[in-house]
């Protein structure tokens, strides 16, 4: 049985008395059993995010990013070491807007893959097409290029730690999101993919997120396609009551 979740990216946004107000907003809500609620934390607010988060049963925490190195002398980044030492369960790689501002390439990201899943992380790995490839209908060729390049060789035992994101960066922040049916052939797409590399326990078993101007007014149908497992979702997470109602648009 595959998860339902709703994961929010909150990117680098909110100060730590909006973080603390959102997230008791979360926690308080009463989610449904089926459903695991994921919030994507800036670094600086994890611990206590973290700490805020294990009041409800539902709700978990994500780091946004982690070094590929275990340690050492890389001013100003973030371990999975240190995740885990703060008890962070999940990580979220390979986002479109880490791959463009810091240069992430697929095989950087098959590093963070691997050592994040090494120590024991969740791992929701971001995947999706620009524009440009979009309009010449290179969509699905490009996304599995992007999971060839950083999950190809991953283990069952690995994949079964692994969620995916397809994010068309087109829709992300902009308000224009890919119909029900753009996201579901996607999906369904990546999904036989997953079939041909690992094979039809894992592909029927991972679950694919949704992201692209995910919000209230459109959630019930997007998470209604059969392949679509949930949502990463980042504006309409950052405040309480429109996430929650994403979070109950599962049917
Ligand atoms: C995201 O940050 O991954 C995202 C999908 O953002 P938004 O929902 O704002 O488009």
């Amino acid at each position: 049985m595959r998860k339902k979740i709703a994961a929010g990216n909150w990117k680098m946004n909110k100060t730590f008395g909006e973080a603390v107000e959102l997230t008791k907003g979360i926690v308080e809500a009463k989610i449904p059993e089926d459903v695991t609620v994921i919030l994507g934390v800036p670094a600086i607010y994890l611990n206590k995010i973290n700490g805020m988060a294990k009041s409800n049963e539902r709700v978990f925490v994500s780091a946004q990013n982690a070094h590929q190195e275990l340690r050492g002398a890389y001013t100003g980044e973030i371990s999975v070491e240190m995740l885990k030492s703060i008890d962070i369960p999940y990580v979220i790689l390979g986002h479109s807007e880490r791959r463009e501002y810091n240069c992430e390439t697929p095989e950087l990201l098959k590093k963070k893959v691997r050592i994040a899943l090494d120590n024991n992380l969740e791992v929701i790995f971001c995947c999706g097409e620009s524009l440009d490839i979009r309009k010449a209908n290179k969509q699905e060729e490009y996304v599995r290029n992007q999971i060839k390049g950083s999950l190809s060789e991953l283990s069952d035992e690995d994949m079964s730690h692994v969620t995916i994101a397809y994010e068309p960066i087109w829709a992300i922040g902009t308000g224009e999101t890919a119909s029900p049916q753009q996201a579901q052939d996607m999906h369904k797409s990546i999904r036989a993919y997953l079939n041909e590399l690992f094979g039809n326990e894992i592909a029927a078993d991972t679950a694919i997120l949704y992201g692209g101007s995910v919000k209230p007014a459109n959630a019930k149908e997007i998470f209604g396609q059969d392949d679509v497992d949930g949502g990463l979702v980042g504006g309409a997470s950052m405040i309480a009551d429109s996430f929650i109602e994403i979070i109950n648009s599962f049917s």
